[in-house]
């Protein structure tokens, strides 16, 4: 071994670390040279003001007439939860409008203090002539003699409700997950809410706290002409499905996700047996489209190189069972701890052919840290391809902000093929407070950004600004369901097939996240899943599904009797819905108004229609 050898080899290795050096201070050269973007800067949003509840004052007298005492509550927690499962209300502003209606309900709470005598006793007369009165927090002012109850006391902290068996629960209290819900983890002293108790039942209970205490009472008054009927309800119901909704409850649910946690629901689907109870003219509006036993959403994540080049082969399979999917796609144009660059030009054809197959872009954020909850919120001005969020470890990432993530990803998607990007979801999930206003700023509208079980409901739902209690915004979620790293895909088919059977129950959604990273066994769940449920579900993009939810949510119901055998039921929306299917009350017979409308059974599919429709239904004599 001569020394001229070592030599030599050393003068090589640092030559190569020279010119290493030199490569790695040049600037990478973007991905995209043509690309600077987006011009102009995105407005942070403003202070949110608080929702007027006169945006929901419209509607008829076969709506529930929401009485509400106080402004500064958890309200719009009902408005949302109504909107999601389809029950027609309407804010009204007195007593005396209320009992126009079969149902009223008082919230968030009903006192001798808040109401005045005369109006109590207009209550408790609407109750006796037949109405139904739905109480929340009922105390005192004689209200304990037409709910039923004895005593009801404001108690600081419960942990559980318990649905129990009655013709109202019998859908609910089979499925027993459905029927006891946590108010806060039980290992946690503090966690749960505060409550009314009810004691010194008339009737049996509808549902208990843990310490046998009423949680939902149930009275009713029968007569030969009239059956009347109050509940009076001890939880904030609109508080506890924001908070639900707003993924503020921790480790109430069972499970993080691929699990049935209908907690919500279960409420829900009481509230709207209690209105088909008191309401001849009841309607209800299906969440799913063309009535359809539930509406299913495949959505991908591509967040890894190899999960570009596996899009065709799911198209494939969506394509062949008359599907449609979403696909997420991280705009990956920085290399870092987590991967190399994947949006690259090579990979624009296979994007471009996402759009031309009609399937969905979206955004899977840029730099897809699990840290995104935490970033700082940004300026509005991030661009391509001076924004650069590195991703150095698992939990560290430098240099992201939210507007960031939001403003460049849409921008390089939507200027390397032909779409707008509308729906959103972070990487692992993780869910800034500010999520909601940030989508609104950056121009999205649909998000599924949280599991169904965090958010404790199988239903899609209308976000609040920071995720908070006063104040909504144009934006919806829409929770994933299933999805593919708790164990192999693959091995979950009969557990995917369960869920869905519940969800289907109530014409819920089933979204259903699959990464593309791998073919095998998770392209052959969906292959096997489509052609199991293709008939059965609604199988839509997001977008799609979310223009068709966000319609459904701004309509209002009117019915009016033009004769004791005939009901005119209009029907009004901001923008065009097709497929919207309405239960109706037995012997309600559509006759005409709307092409394309059909009945079976109590259900009613609407044709196609723009702003307003009105149809006409015969109807069996009582
Ligand atoms: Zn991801």
């Amino acid at each position: 071994m001569g020394q001229g050898i070592i030599r030599g080899g050393i003068v090589a290795v640092l030559v190569a670390l020279i010119i290493y050096a030199v490569f790695a201070m040049l600037p990478e050269r973007p991905a995209f040279p043509q690309l600077v973007g987006p011009a102009g800067a995105t407005p942070l949003p403003q202070p949110p003001v608080a929702t007027d509840p006169a945006l929901y004052s419209s509607g008829s007298s076969n709506s529930i007439a929401i009485v509400l005492k106080e402004r500064d509550s958890s309200w719009l927690g009902l408005v949302h939860g109504f909107k999601s499962i389809g029950i027609p209300f309407q804010i009204v502003g007195s007593i005396d409008e209320a009992v126009q209606h079969h149902v009223v309900l008082v919230y968030p709470t009903l006192t001798g203090g808040n109401t005045a005598p005369q109006d109590l006793q207009k209550l408790a007369a609407h109750v006796r002539s037949g109405g139904t009165l739905i109480g929340f927090s009922v105390i005192g002012g004689g209200m304990p003699e037409v709910f039923g109850f004895g005593s009801s006391e404001e108690v600081p902290l419960r942990k559980l409700v318990k649905m129990q068996p009655s013709p109202l629960t019998a859908g609910l209290i089979d499925e027993a997950v459905a029927a006891t819900i946590k108010l806060g983890a039980a290992d946690e002293p503090q966690a749960g809410m505060p409550v009314t108790t009810y004691s010194d039942l008339k009737a049996p209970a509808l549902a208990l706290f843990e310490d046998g205490s009423a949680a939902i009472t149930g009275n009713a008054y029968h007569s030969d002409q009239h059956n009347g009927y109050a509940y009076a309800f001890g939880l904030d119901l609109g508080h506890f499905i924001l908070r639900a909704q707003d993924g503020r409850f921790t480790r109430v649910a069972a499970t993080y996700v691929n699990d049935y946690q209908p907690q919500v629901d279960t409420f829900l689907r009481l509230l709207a047996a209690i209105y088909r109870q008191g309401e001849p003219d009841a309607v209800i509006l299906s969440p799913t489209p063309h009535n359809r036993e539930f509406t299913g959403l495949i959505t991908h994540d591509i967040d890894f190189t190899r999960s570009m080049t596996n899009i065709p082969a799911y198209m494939e399979v969506e394509t062949a069972n008359h599907a449609r999917a979403t696909y997420f796609v991280q705009t990956k144009y920085v290399k870092d701890y987590s991967d190399d660059v994947f949006l690259t030009p090579a990979n624009v054809p296979i994007l471009k052919a996402i759009q031309a197959q009609q399937m969905e872009i979206a955004s899977h954020t840029v730099s897809h840290s699990k840290e995104f909850s935490d970033m700082p919120p940004g300026n509005g001005q991030e661009q391509y391809p001076d924004y650069k969020p590195f991703v150095k470890d698992y939990s560290t990432v430098r240099d992201g902000t939210i507007m960031g993530e939001l403003r460049v990803s849409k921008f390089l998607l939507e200027m390397l093929t032909p779409t707008k990007v509308v729906s959103f979801r972070p990487g692992h999930l993780s869910l800034p407070r500010s999520l909601p206003q940030m989508l609104v700023a950056n121009g999205y509208r649909y998000s599924s950004s949280i599991t169904a079980n965090e958010a404790l409901t199988h239903l899609p739902y209308r976000l609040m600004d920071d995720r908070g209690y006063g104040s909504e915004v144009d934006a919806w979620e829409f929770p994933v369901t299933i999805e593919d790293e708790e164990g192999r895909l693959g091995d979950r088919f009969d557990a995917a097939v369960a869920l869905t059977e519940h969800i289907a129950r109530y014409q819920g959604l089933v979204n259903i996240l699959i990464h593309t990273d791998v073919l095998d066994h998770k392209l052959e769940f969906e292959q096997r899943y489509l052609e199991l449920f293709g008939q059965r579900g609604w199988f839509s993009t997001l977008a799609a599904y979310g223009d068709w939810w966000s319609t459904r949510d701004s309509a209002v119901v009117a019915v009016a009797a033009d004769a004791a055998n005939s009901r005119r039921l209009k029907l009004t929306v901001t923008g065009t819905l097709d497929g919207l299917a309405l239960q109706v009350q037995d012997g309600w017979h559509y006759q005409s108004g709307l092409d394309g409308t059909t009945q079976q059974d109590a259900h009613v599919v609407l044709g196609k229609f723009t702003d307003q429709t009105e149809l006409l239904f015969a109807v069996d004599p009582r």
